[in-house]
């Protein structure tokens, strides 16, 4: 029985003729793929070009944004503790200050409510996460931002698809954040997409992104002879590749029908699982589109397994799950500089103690789908 990787991406041919393209051209560095995929996103998310700028993570592109937003150093950044740690870290890189607000049982997003209760006179923004692919509660976040002129940057990196009553994920704050890392919806190995409001912030972060440089390497180094280029900020090396936007353009492309066969699975993990003794996740809110990112289940006191249990016996049946997330403040290194307790936000930590990722994966078959509702039968009977 082969190991069903949790996660795996659906690569076709496309792909790997772009990129054997890609690799013909002599040209693998930032350049006409990276503008194509830029071009494609934007019109994607329903936004200008010159809104979008392709960076080699999410991470690079939550740090960028950050600084582009021209936050004082030191100013607090609310947001929530079910997250990868690099949404933490991408404040912390940008010099500003996390502040954890716990998230709703129920959607496991970021608990407006908590916003307003974490904010204080340093608060100068909110970095909510559309965790799993369902929208945050982006009509009261707006409000609060609003009503507080703070600054909104939205990670984006389990939401390429998502939509709060009709708006795409990304375009409701100041930056949406977006990840192409292997595990993600749209994947190019690795790789991200800062989508901005404003045009000028978006310049300002894309040079960010490429050593603070005024003009970027393909246009220095095109064919309308060389130009020479200013260094007017210290910047950071996060520019994507064409090489990675070779295998975007077409990951992109079949964005649409990818969701569709995670929305399959979804419902068939739903019905397959209804009446055992898990948590299944939250169905998507009415008036949304949920990106079906993660299908989380949780495993709690009426299984009669513990949670680390349950993944190794999915594992000895050879199926990969994932974790998402322990809470960040189960992290040590998070503990000792804030000390923060995983106890401050009891919602995030019992979910983060719960919580299992079954592999939702497009390149799944029918019969991949079946092995896992087997395994999870077998491991927690009805
Ligand atoms: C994957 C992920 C990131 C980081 O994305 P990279 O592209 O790997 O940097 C950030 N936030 C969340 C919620 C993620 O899942």
């Amino acid at each position: 029985m082969p190991f069903l990787v949790f996660g795996a991406p659906r690569i076709e041919e496309d792909e790997i003729a772009e990129v054997e393209a890609c690799l013909r051209s002599g040209w693998l560095g930032t350049g006409p793929r990276v503008a194509q995929f830029e071009q494609d996103f934007a019109r994607w998310r329903g936004v200008r070009a010159s809104q979008v700028a392709a960076v080699n993570s999410c991470t690079a592109a939550l740090h960028v944004s950050m600084v582009a937003a021209g936050l004082e150093p030191g100013s607090e950044v609310i947001t929530t503790p079910l997250t990868f740690c690099a949404t933490v870290n991408a404040i912390l890189h940008a010099g500003l200050t996390p502040v954890l607000a716990d998230v709703d049982p129920v959607t496991q997003n970021i608990d407006p409510d908590a916003i307003e209760a974490a904010i204080t006179p340093r608060t100068r923004a909110i970095l909510p996460v559309h965790f799993a692919g369902r929208p945050c509660a982006m009509d009261r976040i707006m409000a609060i931002a609003r009503k507080r002129g703070l600054v909104v940057i939205e990670d984006c990196a389990h939401a390429i698809e998502t939509e709060f009553h009709g708006q795409p994920a990304g375009t409701f704050g100041d930056f949406g954040c977006f990840s192409f890392y292997v595990t993600k919806n749209v994947v190019t190995g690795e790789g991200g997409m800062i989508l901005g409001r404003d045009e000028e912030h978006v310049a300002r972060a894309k040079m960010l992104a490429l050593h603070g440089m005024s003009k970027d390497a393909w246009h220095r180094f095109g064919d309308q002879g060389y130009r020479h280029y200013q260094v007017v900020e210290c910047g950071f090396k996060y520019n994507m590749m064409d090489l990675q936007a070779a295998i975007g353009i077409h990951q992109l492309a079949r964005v649409q029908r990818n969701w569709k066969r995670r929305r399959e699975l979804w419902q068939r993990y739903d019905e397959a699982l209804a009446g055992r003794p898990i948590g299944l996740p939250a169905a998507p809110e009415e008036g949304t589109r949920h990106g079906h990112h993660l299908y989380t289940v949780m495993i709690d006191a009426r299984s009669g397994i513990g949670r680390d249990d349950f993944l190794e016996a999915m594992n000895a049946r050879r199926i990969g799950t994932g974790v998402h997330y322990l809470s960040v403040p189960e992290h040590p290194y998070y503990q000792q500089r804030f000390g923060w307790r995983p106890e401050q936000w009891p919602q995030a930590m019992r979910l983060g103690r719960q919580t299992v990722s079954l592999p939702l994966s497009p390149a799944m078959s029918d019969g991949d789908m079946e092995r896992v509702v087997e395994a999870v039968r077998s491991v927690i009977p009805a």
